[in-house]
């Protein structure tokens, strides 16, 4: 497939009086079109920042210090913003705009927001505004990107209440957010982003702070939307039972960095970074009846302005070859059709270790 967004080593740097906390550190990675590419690692891996540096919602002390986000944007004649104009198609003629090279208050941008990429957020209460009704959101998402009338808008906002399976739309319309649940909101939040089409829809957690049963509930809705519009879907998770349920795509993140990336049925059936290995062993047994609880990674992810030298995860990695791994930071390498970023699975690192193990 096309793909739609390409991250290519994203650095997003976060400048504080104590030092520099390098929350995203060299992230690359693709969207293709239709596809869900899930984002995984635990939490303060970098995985919201890379999320949200790819519409510019950073903010200060943080920014994006270096690297692309390429954005494939679709040449739409027809297409106006908000004040009536035309809408550029890209920067350089090949259809890709570098949404980096955009400031935070660019019209592009912010046509692109919305338009293009549509973002939904864990908490979804706290994304809404709690003065305005269902309706009053919603028809505000409509018209801010489209010149349609306030009744056109709420036409079409009951409809979106019903695709994404609000009971009774008509009356959930002029609802107010606390006078509904965690996962109704959620389900409004959704039909916000879903309110210009777009292509791209970059999901934070958008489950975590959801009961089990809601959760399951809204990865049904999210996969079957997709499954409608051919929506690409960006999705971000500490939670690799999510991940199972919905990615296309795997990419694993510790401390800023990729360690390894693939297809859903490598990452799962054969993992190849220690790191991966380590978070599918702490997935709770499944099939007990009760919640097991979760296995943990031995050792604590390192403070951020504390980063361990060579690979990042060597401070907790079982299979860290003393000498090597505290020294070299390891280089990708694809193996069949993953990239892993191990010593291990890097022939000439490991001919190195060897020949410096046998003295030589
Ligand atoms: Fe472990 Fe070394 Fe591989 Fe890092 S490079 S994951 S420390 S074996
Ligand atoms: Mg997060």
């Amino acid at each position: 497939a096309e793909v739609l967004l390409e991250l290519e080593d994203l650095r997003t740097h976060f400048f504080l009086k104590e030092g520099v906390v390098r929350s995203v550190d060299g992230v690359s990675l693709t969207v293709p079109a239709g596809k869900t590419v899930c984002v995984v690692g635990e939490s303060g891996c970098g995985k919201s920042v890379t999320a949200r540096s790819i519409l510019g919602l950073v903010d200060p002390p943080g920014r994006v210090v270096d690297g692309k986000i390429w954005w494939r944007r679709t040449a739409d004649p027809e297409r106006r913003d908000r004040r009536g104009r035309g809408v550029p198609a890209d920067q350089n003629g090949d259809g890709r705009i570098d949404l980096s090279t955009l400031g935070p208050r660019s019209d592009t941008l912010r046509d692109i927001r919305g338009n293009d990429i549509a973002m939904v957020f864990q908490e979804p209460m706290a994304s809404m505004s709690p003065m305005y009704t269902v309706a009053q959101h919603i028809v505000e998402a409509i018209r801010l990107h489209r010149r349609v009338s306030r009744s056109q808008a709420r036409e079409e906002a009951v409809e979106l209440l019903r695709r994404v399976g609000i009971p009774r739309p008509e009356v959930r319309l002029d609802a107010y957010p606390f006078q509904m649940s965690g996962g109704m909101c959620q389900r409004v939040m959704i039909a916000i982003a879903l309110a210009c089409n777009p292509r791209l829809l970059i999901a934070d957690e958008p489950t975590t702070a959801l009961d089990v049963t809601t959760q399951a509930r809204i990865l049904e809705l999210l996969r079957r939307l997709q499954a409608d519009n051919g929506m690409a879907m960006l999705f971000i998770t500490h939670d690799l039972g999510v991940v199972a349920e919905i990615a296309d795509e795997v990419v694993v993140m510790y401390l800023g960095t990729v360690v390894e990336q693939g297809p859903v049925d490598d990452i799962f059936h054969r993992p190849r970074h220690p790191y991966t290995k380590a978070l599918l062993a702490s997935i709770p047994a499944m099939g007990r009846g009760s919640r097991q609880r979760m296995a943990s990674i031995r050792g604590q992810v390192p403070h951020p302005l504390n980063r361990p030298s060579g690979c990042p995860f060597h401070p907790r990695c079982d299979s860290a070859i003393p000498g090597l791994c505290d020294v070299k930071d390891p280089a990708f390498v694809t193996v069949d059709s993953t990239r892993v970023r191990c010593v291990l699975h890097d022939p000439e690192s490991m001919a190195s270790a060897n020949a410096g193990a046998s003295g030589g």
